[in-house]
């Protein structure tokens, strides 16, 4: 038996994954799923490749038959020798000179109809296209039942990526400071990403004052003052690769009455959006609890996005929490509820946590006080 390794669920999981992904392009009408390196590629077989201008393509025949995986014989290490072994995936590798894309085609037919993931560049769907002679469809849909109803497994992550990124909140007093740029408060939070747990800080936004009136403004050198409203917004990925992010919003000092007021709306829509949430609602009915509030208090027009985003191996992934999404949410969906204001030139306000769809209702992995948390 090897040992425990964090980096990767278990081979039972993976081999999973790949029948019920077959079967899922079985029931699209599909031949086959082409899959680069990306959040799809490591869903299904755990691996961290990188994406290249070489092909390296995971191919998943409808039939059930054994998956394939066209890469460079360099890139073999790169693709996890756990991941070929465990899974007894068949390697078709290729040296420089020769064409990866007629290899794709080896393994199907010409005309097979395929699905491709989204993150493949155009450098390898042109090709490909090219060589089946039929044009692809996004695997997206294909996988979008699989990749958004989070299993025991994968909840665990995210609440251990919402646990490590609450102790780097927990912790913003000793970075965020009047007299302090954004970017020097944002390298203390990177590190503490990372001492907290994570692998890596995936983003860190520090927008203070006017600049927290841009809800993707990152970092700056401006020096943050006394009085200044400060939105941090950070995230990164925990083993087995799942994604925390997180928004607090803090004030250095005391915040005039209409601050106080205002975000005190916004703390009750955020509440407001998650009380909403369980089995059987829309994903645009919890958009509207945010936004009903806000528009009640004649906020609405401040909050200039959707009021959230699914997340797993990827930072932004289905479900989305938007108007016009009628996606009935079901157990095991996990997503943000961030609804934010945002006063151009003045000031901006955003609350962010992560709810997992639970049989009643749902469980935040953020664990945090809401309230603009004074420093
Ligand atoms: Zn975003
Ligand atoms: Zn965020
Ligand atoms: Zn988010």
């Amino acid at each position: 038996m090897s040992s425990h390794d964090e980096s990767r669920f278990g081979a039972d999981v993976y081999g999973a994954r790949l029948e019920r992904a077959a079967e899922l392009t079985r029931a699209a009408r599909l031949d086959a799923l082409l899959i680069t390196p990306g959040p799809d590629l490591q869903y299904l077989i755990g691996s961290r490749a990188q994406s290249h201008e070489r092909l390296t393509c995971l191919v998943v025949p409808a039939s059930g038959e054994t998956p394939s995986v066209v890469i460079p014989k360099l890139e073999l290490a790169a693709l996890g020798p756990s991941a070929v072994a465990e899974l007894g995936l068949r390697i078709v590798d290729w040296v420089d000179g020769v064409d990866p894309h007629a290899l794709v085609k080896s393994i199907l037919n010409a005309g097979a109809r395929t699905a491709v993931d989204d993150n493949m560049p155009a450098l390898h769907v042109l090709p490909i296209t090219d060589r089946l002679g039929t044009l692809p469809v996004s695997a997206t849909p294909v996988l979008r039942e699989l990749r958004m109803l989070k299993d025991p497994s994968e909840i665990d992550a995210l609440r251990r990526a919402g646990a490590a990124i609450d102790r780097v909140h927990a912790r913003m007093g000793e970075f965020l400071r009047a007299g302090r740029t954004e970017a020097e408060v944002a390298a203390d939070i990177t590190a503490a990403i990372i001492a907290e747990g994570h692998t890596r800080a995936a983003f860190v936004i520090v927008g203070s004052g006017p600049h927290g009136a841009d809800p993707h403004h990152e970092v700056s050198d401006r020096v943050i003052e006394d009085g200044d409203v400060v939105v941090v917004d950070i995230g990164g990925p925990v083993e087995p690769g799942y994604f925390s992010d997180s928004t607090r919003t803090y004030v250095l000092g005391e915040p005039s009455e209409e601050i106080a007021e205002q975000f005190a709306v916004l703390e009750r829509a955020q509440a407001a959006a998650v009380a909403a949430v369980r089995p059987g609602v829309t994903a645009e009915s919890v958009d509207a609890a945010a936004r009903d509030l806000l528009a009640a208090a004649e906020l609405a027009e401040y909050f200039v996005h959707r009021t959230g985003h699914g997340i797993g191996l990827s930072v932004h992934e289905e479900p989305y929490i938007v108007a016009g999404n009628d996606l009935v949410l079901e157990e095991g969906m996990a997503f943000s509820i961030e609804p934010g204001i945002y006063f151009a030139g003045e000031w901006g306000a955003r609350i962010e946590d992560i709810v997992v769809v639970t049989a009643d209702g749902c469980e935040s992995v953020n664990k945090r006080p809401h309230g603009l948390t004074r420093l």
